[in-house]
């Protein structure tokens, strides 16, 4: 199953009912540090500007490796968090995946389904990829380690997945219209070094994922740190529930003690 206007259409619903203002697009934040009640978030802009921002609470929502190898924290955070956001594999961040666009799903009218596993060639999973709205399209995923998609690079690695593609579906390479390669390894904003090398997936564990230190100001709501569905969709969705519970109980704490702090949003 896929969403129709894929993946991003979740993100654009749940961000047109956030007040205006509130987002800053584009931006890495690269450090928090504990100052009194808040932290300081510190963070690269759109623009390649070095700001920052003042919270009594911050969720990240992002994987729990990624966010120990790129986010700096003053003071740091205590050993045994840091050790289990490290040792946590962020779910499919080794993999890549090519996208072949046709002018029409020519398969189905061979009767084929579009669907392939291969032990030979760059593919070892082909889907069909048509979306909703008719755009022809297969995709699949690489079989080759992120090392050996490295070396190779990303131009051998389309010819082949072209020729891959005419072979499985007896079709020529010059029907491809279009492609899409994208490796997850690769991007910064995914994987870390240690997601080069496949893992096991992630194990639901419902302890804590701060420590000392940091636990009453920042909340972690990734896919891989949800006692249910860890590093799926769902997981994200899980997470994200049991992050704004934890944000509002806090939050209503705070507000008995005195302090009031986001107020409005509540
Ligand atoms: C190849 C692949 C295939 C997958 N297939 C499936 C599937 O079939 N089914 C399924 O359920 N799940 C699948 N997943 C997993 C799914 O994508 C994740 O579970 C989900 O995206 C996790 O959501 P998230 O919000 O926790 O984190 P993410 O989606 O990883 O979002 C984290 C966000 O934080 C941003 N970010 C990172 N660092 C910073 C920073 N320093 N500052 C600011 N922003 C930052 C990133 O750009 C990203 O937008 C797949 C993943 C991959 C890579």
């Amino acid at each position: 199953m896929r969403l129709v206007g894929g993946t991003a259409s979740i993100v654009s619903a749940l961000a047109a009912g956030l007040p205006g203002g509130n987002i800053e697009l584009n931006a890495r934040v690269t450090g928090a540090m504990l100052d009194g009640d808040d932290v300081e978030l510190s963070f690269i802009d759109a623009g390649g500007a070095e700001q920052s921002c003042r919270s009594s609470q911050v969720v990240f929502a992002l994987p729990p490796r990624l966010l120990e190898a790129t986010v700096s924290f003053t003071p740091r955070i205590d050993e045994t968090s840091a050790r289990r956001w490290r040792d946590t594999p962020t779910w499919m961040a080794p993999h890549a995946k090519f996208f072949a666009l046709y002018d029409r799903p020519f398969w189905l009218e061979k009767g084929l389904s579009g669907t392939a596993q291969s032990m030979v060639g760059p593919l070892a999973e082909v889907h069909d990829a048509t979306t909703a709205s008719g755009k022809a399209a297969l995709f699949g995923f690489l079989g080759l380690s992120a090392e050996d998609r490295a070396s190779l690079g990303e131009a051998a690695i389309i010819a082949s997945c072209i020729q891959q593609l005419a072979l499985l579906f007896d079709s020529k390479t010059a029907d491809v219209r279009a492609t899409l390669f994208k490796d997850w390894a690769a991007d910064l904003l995914t994987a870390t070094d240690r997601d080069r090398i496949a893992a096991v997936h992630p194990v639901a564990d419902r302890g804590p994922w701060v420590g000392e230190g940091w636990r009453d100001r920042i909340v972690l709501a990734g896919s891989e740190t949800s006692a249910r569905d860890p590093g799926y969709l769902a997981g994200a969705v899980h997470a994200a529930e049991g992050a704004a519970a934890s944000l509002v109980a806090r939050l209503r704490t705070t507000r008995v003690g005195g302090r009031a702090s986001f107020e409005g949003n509540l």
